[in-house]
């Protein structure tokens, strides 16, 4: 008995293992990772780790020993090239072979990078994603140095804070002609963008970036599209990720923004099964993939059961949050398709709680928990409360339940 492999020791991987030998499977189990470290949490590798707040072993989503300990054969600093379906067997970098039964694969995501033929390869331009990320940004984080943030997302966002916490200056542009187009209404982007500029944050909205440029191989400067020139130290680039499906297209699984997988978590593959940042699944009758913690956990907790032959939809209840300086954005359900948004402010926590018709759809609470955990109640009920009284701050959240 070969047994079950998971490929991709990251969020999605490690609850999936554990879901596994929770649940009672008792066959061999391996999971494997490209990164040297065991299983950690990336969230803070934009906030709290980056301000030195956090150290190394907190990152850790459980100790090294646990995987010895649940019968783990936990393989890190191992990437897989190729998979032999009809074989089922694994290929590894270095010409190792590993036979499975079920495979799952947990592969993640990729930052997108600026093009070299802009000067992304240069060094001293660099993404947060990874721990060696880090490894990276750290050391150039001197008070006074001039950081360019490319892309006004929430990792681009995040890096700013924390950078601007440290004394850095910091200019942070965004091609779009708004911070948070993509994730957020004005509303939440307003808010936030008023909070950069708070803090110093020299931010610019509607320009792009034309190239970087370098002496020595070190980026010395940066093109804007409008024509400034800007001198930085370094640059970060926060212009979003790619589903890590690398691995699925050279085995020719079907893909759709990600691996494709059924509402059950499997692919084109029977044999194979797919979870987190990389997978894209059927949601209200289209095709979503999300990039969350609590997506990454709750789908591969759904495909252990599966693999173990539940049999179970998966059907997310989607929630995010962000941190920014004193900011603690919280939110709750999937925005898509909204048609309006209504704004609710009590004294210094405010919400904008987004409706499609007469039907909620999701909420950002910015300092504003109880609006968050209410909103929260309400999504996971079906239930859309009369805007007018989200509007009224004399309204009391818990009655709308
Ligand atoms: P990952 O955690 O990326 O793990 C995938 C792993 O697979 C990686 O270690 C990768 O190297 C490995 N891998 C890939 N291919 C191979 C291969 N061929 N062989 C071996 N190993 C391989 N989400 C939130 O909900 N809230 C937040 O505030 C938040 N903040 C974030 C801040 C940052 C800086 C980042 C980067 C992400 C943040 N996220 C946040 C997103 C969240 O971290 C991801 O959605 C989550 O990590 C996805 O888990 P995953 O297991 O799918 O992918």
């Amino acid at each position: 008995m070969a047994g079950i492999v998971v490929v991709g020791a990251g969020q999605a991987g490690a609850a999936l293992v554990a879901r596994l030998r929770a649940e009672g499977y008792g066959g061999p189990l391996t999971l494997i990772g490209d990164e040297g470290v065991p299983p950690y949490q990336r969230p803070p590798l934009s906030k709290k780790y980056l301000l030195g707040e956090m150290p190394l072993e907190r990152l850790f989503l459980r100790p090294e020993s646990f995987y010895a300990e649940a019968g783990i054969d936990l393989r890190l600093g191992c990437t897989v090239e190729g998979i032999d379906r009809a074989a089922r067997r694994l290929h590894l970098v270095g010409g190792d072979a590993l036979d499975y039964d079920q495979l799952a694969l947990c592969t993640g995501s990729e930052p997108r990078r600026l093009p070299a033929a802009m000067g992304g390869a240069l060094e001293r331009v660099l993404v947060v994603r990874r721990l060696r990320d880090i490894d990276a940004l750290s050391p150039l984080m001197r008070p006074g140095a001039r950081v360019l943030i490319v892309g006004g997302g929430y990792i681009g966002l995040e890096a700013a804070a924390v950078l601007r916490l440290s004394g850095l200056e910091v200019t942070l542009i965004e091609a779009a002609p708004r911070i948070l187009g993509r994730v957020a209404a004005v509303e939440t982007a307003d808010a936030i963008r008023a909070l950069h500029l708070r803090h110093g944050v020299d931010l610019r909205e509607g320009v792009g970036l034309s190239r970087l440029e370098g002496t020595d191989g070190h980026v010395r400067a940066a093109h804007l599209a409008d024509g400034t020139v800007l001198a930085v130290d370094f640059v970060v680039a926060g212009i979003g990720v790619t589903p890590g499906d690398a691995l699925a297209a050279g085995a020719g699984l079907a893909l759709d923004n990600g691996i494709a997988v059924d509402a059950q978590g499997r692919t084109s593959d029977p044999a194979i099964w797919a979870a987190g940042d990389c997978a894209s699944f059927p949601y209200q009758g289209a095709r979503i993939r999300l990039e969350s913690v609590q997506n990454a956990i709750d789908q591969a907790e759904a495909v252990a059961r599966n693999m173990l032959g539940a049999g179970a939809d998966y059907v997310p209840l989607p929630w995010f949050w962000s941190d920014q300086y004193d900011l603690k954005l919280q939110i709750a359900g999937l925005n898509t398709g909204y048609d309006r948004v209504v704004v609710r402010q009590s004294g210094a926590a405010l919400s904008h709680w987004y409706f499609k018709g007469a039907r909620l759809l999701a909420v950002d609470a910015l300092n504003d928990p109880r609006a968050f955990m209410l909103a929260k109640r309400l999504l996971e009920a079906g239930r859309s409360p009369d805007p007018a009284l989200v509007a009224d701050p004399a309204t009391d959240l818990k009655a709308l339940l």
